[in-house]
């Protein structure tokens, strides 16, 4: 179920069997030279799509923007601060938490949202338990990223290895492939640039620096990854392993004590 397709009486009956909504989160921002600008908030989507239909739940809007100033210097991309993508997000949840929405899971594809979306949760819990009104005990709010749910990161070992890298991954690219069978391969790439375990680890959640300096240092826009390696058959195995184990959280945080 979407909620964008649904009427306001059809929400109302949902509310009457489940208080939890998914909301894919998502970035616009340059992908490599053979990505598409949207794969951040594609990919989630799908995925959302997949397990609202397996566990007959409810697809929120997708926040596309993100947070991603790094890619500023590559044409396309477009930033939220990181300010503004926490008040969307605290925003999102209050507006439906007052018709009576009490579980909340973000399926993020972007690093960069990492560490806003958990402050904007911290965010929300610390204000309900200010108000004694709210109920606030009954607030559950989680964040997955996709890339992390057991099946896939396995897969994207064994597909991948370390050309998997740390943005613009086959895996992402994949992904849009199958679901955008259109989607050319791109122009031919260079060799992919390794990056050290220290640079991946300094860099974890998208910490990247000035966007012109990230530009000078991947100037096409692939950080550490071999997007070419990426083909439509794995985006759809790639898509599957994420809805299933997509389903199987879903559904256990729906019983979260
Ligand atoms: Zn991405």
């Amino acid at each position: 179920m979407d909620l964008l397709l649904s009427t306001w009486k059809e929400i109302e009956a949902y509310l009457g069997h489940s208080k939890a909504i998914i909301v894919p989160l998502g970035s616009v921002e340059q992908h490599g030279p053979s990505g598409r600008i949207g794969t951040d908030v594609i990919c989630p989507q799908a995925i959302a799509e997949g397990i609202a239909a397996g566990a007959d739940a409810l697809v929120g809007p997708a926040i596309a923007f993100g947070v991603c100033p790094f890619n500023l210097a590559f044409p396309g991309t477009i930033s939220t601060r990181a300010a503004t993508f926490m008040a969307l997000i605290e925003d999102y949840v209050r507006s439906l938490a007052r018709q009576g929405f009490e579980r909340f899971y973000f399926l993020n594809g972007h690093g960069g949202n990492i560490a806003p979306v958990q402050a904007a949760c911290q965010d929300l819990h610390a204000a309900r338990s200010f108000n004694p009104q709210a109920k606030a005990d009954r607030m559950r709010l989680r964040v997955r990223n996709w890339w992390e749910y057991p099946t896939v990161s396995r897969m994207r070992r064994e597909l991948y290895g370390e050309w998997e890298g740390m943005h613009a991954t086959p895996s992402e690219i994949a992904i849009t492939q199958a679901l955008h069978p259109d989607q050319t391969q791109g122009p031919r790439m260079s060799p992919p640039q390794r990056v050290s375990k220290e640079f991946l680890h300094a860099h974890a959640g998208d910490n990247h620096g000035s966007a012109e300096e990230h530009r000078r240092r991947f100037p096409d826009g692939r950080v550490g990854s071999d997007p070419s390696l990426a083909n439509p058959e794995d985006g759809r195995r790639l898509l599957a392993a994420a809805v299933a184990d997509g389903i199987s959280d879903y559904r256990a945080f729906l019983v979260e004590p």
